[in-house]
């Protein structure tokens, strides 16, 4: 990452790794964190826990944790979650954002197949707490009626290297506005051509930001400097 010039913001998905990617911040002046509780990588562990905001209070106070996430929620991949568990996510959604407004930082957004409990969500806490609630919807993949809803709550959206082999968000890509739009991995997942199938790197970001240079008609290096810029202001940098 170092030698391509990449900085990044890594993400903790419960207490023990959002530890983890602070000390990695820490330790390293081009990383960033995010911290919280994932809406279902945690489960992965085989222990679910639920968002405790004592847990988390020491880490928040670290300068280089920009953002609390991912979290929100996730139906699965068929959208099937049942009632419980989506009662158990919301929950933990709804204190991460009452904990994101009450230490001014931003939300980064984990959302599949659940926009819509999300969004409404998201819209009662936007009453509540006006402009001091902000965020990043992250791995947007959805439709642009979708992405104008995040967009008129001031979430930025982000695009990963999906774009680089389907064109199915092409039109995402080109509603977003030039200053609410955002480049990632999700690295260590869904790498992008030329790199598919392997796992996928922070530095491979390049490529979601030439394809997204392709899509907005734009030089690689204007859209580029546009998504740093981008993130340097939306994630508030320090730097
Ligand atoms: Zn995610």
């Amino acid at each position: 990452m170092r030698e391509k010039e990449v900085w990044t913001i890594t993400v903790g998905v419960n207490l023990e790794t959002s530890r983890s990617a602070a000390q990695l911040a820490e330790q390293n002046a081009d990383v960033f964190a995010c911290i919280g509780l994932h809406p279902v990588d945690d489960a992965h562990t085989g222990i679910v826990s639920s968002f405790d905001e004592k847990d988390f209070a020491s880490l928040v106070t670290n300068p280089k944790v920009v953002a609390i996430g991912e979290c929100g929620l996730d139906y699965g991949r068929a959208g099937t979650a049942t009632d419980a568990e989506k009662a158990r996510q919301k929950k933990d959604f709804e204190k991460q954002i009452d904990f994101a407004v009450a230490n001014n930082k931003l939300l980064m957004l984990h959302i599949r197949n659940a926009h819509n409990d999300a969004l409404d969500i998201l819209a009662s806490k936007k009453r509540e707490y006006g402009e001091r609630l902000r965020g990043n919807s992250h791995f947007f993949a959805g439709t642009t009626e979708i992405e104008k809803k995040y967009l008129d709550l001031n979430f930025s959206v982000s695009f990963t290297g999906v774009i680089t082999f389907t064109s199915d968000y092409d039109e995402a890509v080109k509603y977003a506005p030039l200053d609410m739009i955002m480049s990632e991995t999700d690295a260590p997942f869904v790498s992008p051509i030329p790199h598919r199938g392997k796992r996928n790197e922070p530095i491979y970001v390049e490529y979601v930001a030439q394809k997204m240079a392709q899509i907005k008609g734009k030089s690689t290096e204007e859209m580029q400097k546009i998504l740093v810029d981008n993130a340097i202001r939306v994630f508030n940098i320090p730097l």
